[in-house]
């Protein structure tokens, strides 16, 4: 009952790059700094071992940033000039590559750390990849001229890396999709569509996760103008509910979605968000079992694993720690609750 995970990215040691960034800068190079990474990995895994979380991640220390790890390894991107655009429908300004040629992808891109993170855990482990839609919404495309083309690529390219990844022993393989509550139409246009395309042929567990974003200020001001209360993910549970994709990432804990929209995704586990990612207060088990508690009157319990809202890349590490405890803590006691009647 209620397996427990993150969402995907865990705080960067100060000794492996710049803290408390969205893109931070590594502090090692060449063979220094892959072993700086799996230091890293290693170290995580361990942490969220002790907390007691049910499933592992590599925290994500492999790479920069969510979406450009990914890029580096594909030919046709120009990481040399980057430019300035708005993304999330300008929602804030980022320095991205460009998309100069055709897509391809090098090699293997993530093998070295899924590889690193089966061989330290016996437990279920999860392996995140940007989704096409939010790919495609943090690079300048000055190539293929059409955000559905460019999409379809990408899917091909993370399809390719995603089968690999399965491979490799992961259990399961998230895509985030952040970009899916910023632009609904399209979500359901095209961008399930190129979710599905980057899922084919996968016979491991398929998960998406979309949120309100990391707990930086741009988001911070950005969710206050949405309103009392967040109806996006209206828009596509529907049609994510209809779809191939397993599970569902969602932020619940002191946003302004209404709870009873994970009633939506029938049939589907819901990773709900029961750790706020925005927020300096460590959540109680309490409070934590209350969150799930709620999210059990729309998601029945074999359905449900507890989760964080997003990632906890740019969070102070020993903050993110006291949340993994939170997070195992109060799923246990929901646990309890449950088994009590
Ligand atoms: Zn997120």
């Amino acid at each position: 009952m209620f397996d427990t995970a993150i969402a995907g990215s865990l705080p960067k040691p100060e000794w492996l790059a710049e803290t408390q960034k969205l893109w931070p800068q590594w502090k090692a190079e060449g063979a220094a700094l892959q072993q700086a990474k799996l230091d890293a990995t290693l170290l995580w895994i361990k942490a969220q071992e002790d907390a007691g979380l049910s499933i592992i991640g590599d925290g994500e220390m492999s790479r920069q940033h969510f979406v450009h790890g990914f890029l580096e390894q594909v030919e046709g991107i120009d990481f040399d000039h980057k430019v300035e655009m708005g993304i999330r429908a300008d929602r804030y300004k980022a320095m991205v590559p460009q998309v100069v040629s055709a897509l391809k992808l090098r090699g293997r891109v993530h093998d070295k750390e899924a590889r690193f993170l089966r061989a330290h855990t016996d437990r279920k482990i999860k392996f995140t990849l940007p989704g096409p839609m939010t790919i495609v919404d943090t690079v300048a495309d000055r190539f293929y001229g059409d955000r559905v083309k460019l999409a379809m690529a990408f899917a091909e390219l993370l399809n390719q890396e995603a089968l690999a990844l399965q491979a490799d022993g992961v259990d399961i393989i998230q895509f985030d999709e952040p970009a899916f509550n910023v632009y609904m139409d399209e979500v359901n246009t095209w961008g399930i569509a190129a979710l599905e395309r980057a899922a084919q042929g996968l016979t491991c567990t398929t998960a998406v996760h979309i949120c309100y974003g990391y707990g930086i200020q741009a988001n911070i001001d950005w969710k206050r103008s949405l309103g009392e209360e967040w109806r996006q993910y209206e828009k596509i549970l529907p049609a994510l509910a209809r779809s191939s994709i397993q599970q569902v990432s969602l932020e619940c804990v002191h946003s302004h979605v209404p709870p009873q929209l994970m009633a939506l995704l029938k049939g589907k586990d819901v990773m709900v968000g029961v750790i706020d990612v925005a927020s300096d207060q460590v959540e109680t088990p309490e409070e934590v079992a209350d969150t799930i508690g709620l999210a059990l009157q729309y998601v029945p319990r074999e359905h449900l694993i507890a989760c964080t809202n997003c990632g906890l890349a740019p969070m102070n590490r020993e903050l993110a720690l006291k949340k993994l405890k939170a997070l195992a803590r109060g799923a246990e006691l929901a646990r309890q609750r449950q088994a009590a009647g």
